[in-house]
């Protein structure tokens, strides 16, 4: 029976305050930043984003504060066409990025988990993930709601794919949960303890059903039961801002598995849309819509 259902995101969302500055200020100093924004961000929301952007019916699970930022987070899901049905308001603060931004291009983050930290999985929520067509989860949520989150799909014969950011060793646990998983080359090497990209890659696929180590601008590679099944080009673009590509590729590999495309057409579509997104700052505002990624495919 192929899954009709929506994909369940279960993930992170935060407010992302971001200034540009000259450095980073010595301790008891105060300098003056040269611009500030803020954006929606946490890799949970943007893989919903880019999955719904990408055609697909998505469902977020995750926890914001009943504060500005959470309902502004609500908001910006909502006015994406995601449902919020299962994104719960918590008595901790929304979480936040802060983003320092310095004249040489480096960046220094402070992420502030609050609400991201709620680790309780509802009958409601067990209920959204066994009607699923896909799971979603990253590690900005605590593990054992992830592992949870994993246990009720697996119970249920929902797909899980899990992005292991940030890299945590103990989520070595989870693979075993795991359908797709995706890490970049670093998460792949810190999470297999092998000392190449390729080992990383073929010992990982002994344990979960498919690997797709996403590698920057040198693009993807696919592994299964141990063997290295394709390598896959990146689309040559001139990058503005890679922020969100790994979250755009999830996104648009999950859309696109969850209608039935084979694993080959699924990777060529994500990685198509991440190199689109590249492009553009930002990262959920970056994300392409699905017109312009059959464009890019054609
Ligand atoms: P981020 O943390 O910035 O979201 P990531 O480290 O999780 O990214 P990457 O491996 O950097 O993920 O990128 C994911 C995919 O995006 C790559 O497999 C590739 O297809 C595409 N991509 C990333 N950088 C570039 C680039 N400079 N040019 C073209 N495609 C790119």
């Amino acid at each position: 029976m192929t899954p009709t259902g929506p994909i369940v995101v279960l993930g992170s969302a935060n407010m992302d305050l971001v200034t540009r500055q000259p450095r980073l200020p010595a301790p008891g100093e105060t300098i003056a930043g040269t611009g500030f924004a803020t954006g929606a961000g946490g890799k949970g929301l943007n893989q919903a984003v880019a999955a719904r952007r990408a055609g697909a019916e998505v469902t977020f699970a995750g926890a914001v504060g009943d504060d500005g930022f959470g309902r502004e987070l609500r908001a910006f899901l909502e006015a994406e066409g995601i449902a919020t049905a299962h994104l719960r308001t918590s008595a901790q603060p929304t979480g936040i990025a802060q983003v320092s931004v310095l004249a040489d291009g480096e960046n220094g983050i402070v992420i502030v988990a609050g609400a991201n930290g709620e680790d309780e999985l509802t009958d409601g929520d067990r209920a959204a993930i066994a009607g699923a067509s896909a799971l979603v989860v990253q590690l900005e949520r605590p593990l054992a709601l992830v592992e949870r989150a994993l246990s009720a799909a697996r119970a249920a014969g929902v797909r899980t794919v899990l992005t292991p950011a940030p890299v945590d060793g103990a989520a070595a646990r989870l693979l075993p949960l795991v359908d797709v998983l995706v890490p970049n080359e670093p998460e792949a090497l810190g999470l297999s303890g092998a000392a190449d990209v390729e080992g990383a890659a073929r010992h990982l696929s002994e344990r979960v059903g498919t690997v797709i180590v996403t590698r920057g601008p040198r693009g993807a590679l696919v592994a299964r039961e141990g063997g290295i099944l394709a390598t896959v080009e990146a689309v040559a673009v001139d990058a503005v801002d890679t922020t969100g590509a790994g979250d755009t590729f999830v996104g648009v590999l999950v859309a696109r598995l969850v209608e039935g495309a084979v694993l080959d057409d699924a990777v060529r579509a994500a990685t198509a849309a991440a190199a689109i997104a590249v492009t553009r700052p930002g990262a959920a505002p970056a994300m392409p819509y699905r017109a312009e990624i059959e464009a890019a495919l054609a």
